[in-house]
């Protein structure tokens, strides 16, 4: 056994942990949505956290009733499993320190796709790359900033009826070439079928958006969670509109890079698309 120099002893003697950090669940797959919560120790107060994980620089925390802090963090399709370890630097009333927690992730395989985009108008736009890039820069200019605290309440819906076509995490060829994976899911379903809300919330887009997206509809739900709705026919909100679970957002249609009338939809943690089916199958906790 290894006898721990004196000087390390007497430093673990003496400081006391003022924060814990937990991250859950483990087995977590790609797609699943991270919890991570700081909580204080004693009569401490958890003053700022800073935290980076995957492809997010600055994770976001929220207080929650009890003190603690809470962050979402997407884990991206495009991982595989492993132990990931999670850092995290903690400032409360009295210090600062690093805590330190891990997480098991498990490998998920998805299923390749490929699609033909038969209209050579529609299948231009696969090159119109700064068109693309602008419409992407636009989306996240309005998902910058959150609600800080939860709109969404109780369970998720899917927010259209229709057969699910398209799951989550597909690797997508158009026309073979690479397309990138499927950050949402596709539900088929006739033109004018209505389109809700998955959850309570406040819209902060509603535009047309040509190269890809076409009618589309961006809620924030508070807390950095938001969801998005693609390729409407007609748009009924508008922005800085509050929405309710359910509540019509437009109807389904064939607007932006499609080849038929469908709805995609995504849910993102900031900008990190997960597995909206898994949202509505599991919820999000604050
Ligand atoms: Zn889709």
């Amino acid at each position: 056994m290894r006898i721990l120099p004196l000087a390390t002893t007497f430093a673990l003697c003496v400081s006391a942990r003022a924060a814990t950090f937990s991250v859950s669940p483990q087995g977590a797959q790609p797609g699943d949505i991270l919890t991570i919560t700081v909580s204080p120790t004693g009569s401490e107060k958890i003053k700022a956290v800073g935290m980076s994980a995957f492809d997010t620089s600055l994770v976001k925390f929220y207080s929650r009733p009890d003190g603690s802090a809470r962050a979402f963090v997407g884990y991206p399709f495009d991982r595989k499993g492993g132990l990931f370890p999670l850092v995290a630097r903690v400032q409360t009333s009295s210090t600062e320190q690093t805590v330190r927690a891990s997480f098991q992730g498990r490998t998920r395989d998805y299923p390749t796709q490929h699609i033909t985009m038969r209209d050579s108008k529609t299948a231009s736009k696969m090159n119109q790359k700064d068109a693309l890039r602008n419409e992407k820069l636009l989306v996240q200019s309005k998902m910058k900033s959150s609600y800080a605290a939860p709109l969404w309440n109780g369970n998720w819906i899917v927010p259209c009826a229709g057969n699910a076509t398209s799951a989550y995490g597909r690797k997508r060829y158009v026309n073979g070439k690479w397309w990138g994976q499927h950050n949402g899911a596709d539900v088929k379903a006739a033109s004018g079928t209505p389109v809700k809300a998955a959850n309570s919330g406040r819209v902060v887009l509603s535009e047309y958006l040509p190269a890809l997206r076409g009618n589309c509809v961006v809620v924030d739900h508070g807390c950095n969670v938001f969801s998005v709705y693609m390729h409407l026919s007609k748009r009924e909100v508008a922005e800085g509109q509050a929405v309710q679970k359910g509540q019509e957002l437009g109807k389904v249609g064939a607007t932006g890079f499609v080849t038929g009338p469908h709805l995609h939809w995504e849910v993102r943690v900031g900008w990190e698309p997960v597995d909206p089916n898994h949202v509505v199958a599991r919820g999000i906790s604050f």
